[in-house]
């Protein structure tokens, strides 16, 4: 990608509209464009560094044999009236098609996935398995807030798991507790933790949610050294007294990245899912359902690590492996070498992005800041002398002090290779 084509409105100086730092820095970098209140469009740069989070989560979820299958955006009322929410559910949204049926747009897919499984499902021994879709939702909030932290329509990575006893769900609810433990550090989210929360709207008895602890955070949780965690909601006592030990809980704020749910036979109950039991008899599975806020997840990663100049990524997540810039020199030997490089990266299927532009170096440094490819080649005429390319490093929880800071000509490609898997953790 050349820079001057990217389809991407980056702003220089204050920008008006954001109400925390990460979101100033999605709208400064243009990362996001809100198309109505609540709903964003997701430029070039957002939306590759949201497809590496979709990557990272849906390697983790095939490492826990889930199964990727994808429900569609609008459903029937029906199923909603069979699982008794249509009425109960505030955001869900209803709208009439033409021939006068209801429909309405999901929220969420218990209803759906219930529905599906209804149609695969016959015996005990295909159990336990898991299913999960990475797809567009939509919720109609009163208020929408902060970018992509609190939005009306978002994408969420969501999993649902079917078992014959609740000792086989409460195995697979720990295996799928540490999946987003690694999920949100190959993120290079740092400050993320697990707290019990309240089952809410979805049913059920246990609940997690996973929490970046931040002073952006509109959730209030609960934390004490001995291990202990909580939000708001199962803290009932004023004092914030630990019900484990007994000391003073720290209270502070999250924003909430992602929720798993042990659900129980709410919906198989109330949707009459059923299965033939090993004697014959005929039951309901029990469910577990696990979510994750995909774009909230970018947003998260962005109130965390953005500095003054733009956001952090790491290698994983980056919009773009390499940055090269060329400053122009007098001989005219550094913009076409600029543009070999680049091109090189990119025939050996590295993610490089090129500014070759006609504008000042200070723009040039301010603009890939904002697109924060971990990697940075400068081809100056001064490093150019040494046969030598100029690296800079900017890239989330990575000591880069001892990386090199000049590549030779001869051997960019191999050291770049070289960077990115050390950048990689490989
Ligand atoms: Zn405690």
């Amino acid at each position: 990608m050349k820079i001057e084509n990217l389809c991407v409105r980056r702003l220089i100086g204050d920008v008006s509209g954001a109400t925390t730092h990460g979101h100033k820095m999605a709208i400064k970098g243009g990362y996001i464009y809100q198309t109505f209140q609540g709903g964003y469009t997701l430029s070039p740069l957002g939306w590759r560094v949201v497809r590496n989070i979709e990557n990272i989560i849906r390697s983790e979820m095939d490492a826990i044999d889930g199964q990727e299958i994808l429900m569609p955006v609008v459903s029937g009322a029906d199923i909603w009236r069979e699982s008794g929410r249509y009425d109960t559910v505030d955001v869900l949204a209803k709208f009439k098609g033409r021939s006068g049926a209801d429909y309405v747009l999901n929220p969420t897919h218990e209803e759906v996935v219930v529905d599906y499984v209804k149609s695969v499902l016959e015996t005990y021994r295909q159990m336990p398995f898991m299913v999960y879709q990475i797809q567009t939702k939509f919720r109609d909030e009163l208020r929408a807030r902060a970018g992509l932290i609190r939005t009306r329509e978002f994408i969420m990575k969501d999993a649902y798991s079917f078992h014959e006893t609740l000792s086989d769900l409460e195995q697979y609810y720990e295996r799928c507790l540490h999946s987003y433990e690694r999920i949100f550090k190959r993120c290079g989210l740092k400050q993320v933790v697990s707290v019990m929360s309240s089952t809410g709207d979805m049913g059920g008895s246990v609940a997690h949610e996973f929490q970046l602890i931040n002073d952006m955070g509109e959730d209030t949780i609960y934390l004490c050294d001995c291990g202990f965690s909580a939000n708001k909601e199962l803290i009932t006592d004023d004092a914030e007294i630990c019900p484990k030990c007994g000391a003073k809980l720290n209270k502070v704020r999250g924003i909430e990245i992602g929720n798993i749910f042990q659900l129980g036979t709410k919906y198989s109950d109330s949707m009459n899912l059923t299965y033939t039991a090993p004697d014959g008899e005929s039951k309901h599975p029990i469910m577990g359902c696990y979510g994750i806020g995909v774009g909230r997840t970018m947003a998260a990663i962005m109130e965390e690590s953005a500095d003054d100049k733009g956001p952090v990524w790491n290698m994983a997540t980056a919009p773009f492996a390499v940055h090269v810039i060329g400053l122009p020199d007098k001989e005219g030997k550094t913009l076409p070498l600029a543009e070999e490089i680049y091109k090189n990266l990119k025939s050996a299927g590295i993610e490089a992005i090129l500014d070759n532009r006609d504008v000042r170096a200070g723009e040039k440094f301010a603009d890939a800041d904002l697109i924060a490819a971990p990697i940075r080649l400068i081809v100056s005429a001064k490093n150019l002398a040494n046969n030598a390319i100029e690296v800079k490093y900017r890239v989330n929880d990575v000591d880069t002090s001892e990386y090199k800071s000049t590549f030779g000509l001869d051997t960019y490609m191999s050291e770049t290779v070289d960077t990115i898997l050390k950048l990689l953790g490989k």
